[in-house]
């Protein structure tokens, strides 16, 4: 499925698509894996997430997560998804823009 996807890569840099670009995601890794919203985003979290978001340092401890519990599976399946949707490898700049999403503040 070779194409040229560099207008695709220019929109993945847009912002006003984000959103909607992880929340497609999330819906994916939800149906996916037969899981709840809350856990799918939890997953997609996992995989983007460094630990060091305002998101992960305002809950406590016991209310973070370990990242080591996602496991190299689940990790190839997201990446997966996310290439899917993205159109783009899994690369620093969709894990930034999938974290902005994920850690913003409701
Ligand atoms: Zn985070």
């Amino acid at each position: 499925m070779a194409g040229p996807t560099f207008d695709k890569l220019a929109k993945i840099m847009g912002t006003e698509d984000k959103e909607d670009r992880v929340n497609k995601i999330i819906g994916k890794i939800e149906e996916r894996k037969n899981v709840t919203r809350d856990f799918a985003e939890l997953k997609l979290h996992k995989l983007v997430c460094k630990g060091k978001c305002d998101w992960y340092r305002e809950r406590e401890p016991a209310e973070r997560f370990n990242k080591d519990d996602l496991t190299e599976e689940e990790e190839q399946e997201i990446k997966e998804i996310v290439k899917g949707v993205t159109d783009s490898e899994f690369n620093e700049t969709v894990r930034k823009d999938i974290h902005a999403v994920l850690c913003h503040p409701i």
